[in-house]
C-alpha cells in the first residue's frame, strides 16, 4: 500500500549516495572551505567558520546540503564530523605555524554527533593529536539539536565549555528553542540567521526581528554574529544595532585554505592603511 515508484527510486538513490559518502572518505574526497569572520566595530578578522565541500571526481564540486541529510541518516555523519574536526583544528594549527595570529575556528555540529556518547573523547583526540588551543575552536550547533533532549545536551556544552571551548546557536530564529532553554543553556553566541539577514532592508520585520535578536543576546550576555551578510547597507544597519560580529558573502564567500591565506593577507593590508 505505501508502496511505490518514486520511493524506490528515492531509496536506490539514497543507498547509492551512501556508498558513494562512504568511497568518499576513503578516497579523501571531503576539503574544508573557510568563511572569514569579522569584528563589525573594528573591521579586524576574527576566525573562520569551516564548511565541508565534497569534491566529487566525476560530478564536481557538491555542496553539504546535498549530502549531510544522507550521511545523518546512514551515521556516517559522526566519521565526517571527526574529519572536519580534525582538518579544522589540523589547518588552523598550521595557519599559526606560518605566521597568522591565533584565529577563531568555528565548525559545525551535527546533532547525530551531539548524540554520540564519543563526542568528547574524539574532540579531545583532535586537540592532542593537532595541539590546537581549545581557546580558539568554537561548535556551532542549531536550535532543533538542543531541542531534543536539553538536559543532557546542556551537559555536554558544560563539558566543551571547561576546555574552554565557545559555543554558538547556529541558524537563530528559525527553531523552536523557548527563552527559558535560552537562558539556562551554557552558550556564548547567538549566530542570526541568513534569512533575517538578507531581508533587513524590506519591510516585513525581519529588521525588527535582526535588532530582537541582537537585544536578547545581549541580554543574556552573549556575543551576536549575523550570517549572510550581502550588502554594505545590512553591515551598517548591524553595526548601528550593536551587533559584534559578522560574515557572508560582501565580506568574503567560503575559500579554499590557500585562497583563506591570500584574502586575510589582502584585508589585513587594507585593514591597516584603514586605521
Ligand atoms: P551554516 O552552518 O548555517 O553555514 C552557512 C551557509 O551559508 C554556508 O553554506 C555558507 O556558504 C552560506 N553563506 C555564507 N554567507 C552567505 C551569504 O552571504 N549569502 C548566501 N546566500 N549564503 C551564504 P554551505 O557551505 O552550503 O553550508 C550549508 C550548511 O551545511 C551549513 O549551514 C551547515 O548547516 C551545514 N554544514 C556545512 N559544513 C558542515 C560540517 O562540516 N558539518 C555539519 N554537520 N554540517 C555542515
Ligand atoms: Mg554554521
Ligand atoms: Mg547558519
Amino acid at each position: 500500500h505505501f508502496y511505490n515508484e518514486d520511493m524506490n527510486d528515492a531509496a536506490q538513490e539514497h543507498r547509492a549516495l551512501e556508498s558513494m559518502i562512504r568511497q568518499a572518505l576513503k578516497n579523501r574526497e571531503f576539503e574544508l572551505h573557510y568563511q572569514p569572520k569579522i569584528d563589525i566595530g573594528t573591521g579586524a578578522v576574527l576566525g573562520s567558520e569551516s564548511l565541508i565541500r565534497w569534491n566529487q571526481p566525476e560530478r564536481g564540486m557538491i555542496g553539504p546540503d546535498e549530502f549531510i541529510p544522507v550521511a545523518e541518516r546512514c551515521q556516517l555523519i559522526v566519521e565526517i564530523g571527526e574529519w572536519v574536526l580534525q582538518e579544522a583544528c589540523r589547518q588552523n594549527v598550521v595557519w599559526q605555524k606560518t605566521g597568522m595570529p591565533p584565529l577563531n575556528c568555528s565548525v559545525n555540529l551535527s546533532p547525530f554527533q551531539l548524540r554520540d556518547s564519543r563526542l568528547i573523547q574524539s574532540i579531545d583526540d583532535v586537540l592532542a593529536t593537532t595541539g590546537f588551543d581549545p581557546g580558539c575552536l568554537e561548535v556551532e550547533i542549531t536550535e532543533s539539536a538542543i531541542l531534543h533532549n536539553i538536559e543532557s545536551i546542556t551537559a555536554l556544552l558544560r563539558l566543551l565549555r571547561m576546555r574552554g571551548i565557545a559555543v554558538s546557536i547556529d541558524d537563530f530564529g528559525t527553531g523552536y528553542s523557548s527563552l527559558t532553554h535560552l537562558k539556562q543553556l551554557p552558550v556564548d553566541k547567538l549566530k542570526i540567521d541568513r534569512s533575517f539577514v538578507s531581508n533587513i532592508m524590506g519591510h516585513d520585520g525581519d529588521a525588527e526581528i535582526t535588532s530582537a535578536a541582537i537585544s536578547l543576546g545581549q541580554t543574556f550576555g552573549l556575543k551576536v554574529i549575523a550570517e549572510g551578510v550581502e550588502e554594505q547597507s545590512q553591515l551598517d544597519f548591524l553595526r548601528a544595532e550593536g551587533c559584534d560580529q559578522a560574515q557572508g558573502y560582501f565580506l568574503s564567500r567560503p575559500l579554499s585554505a590557500a585562497d583563506f591565506v591570500e584574502w586575510y593577507d589582502a584585508h589585513h593590508d587594507r585593514h591597516a592603511a584603514t586605521n
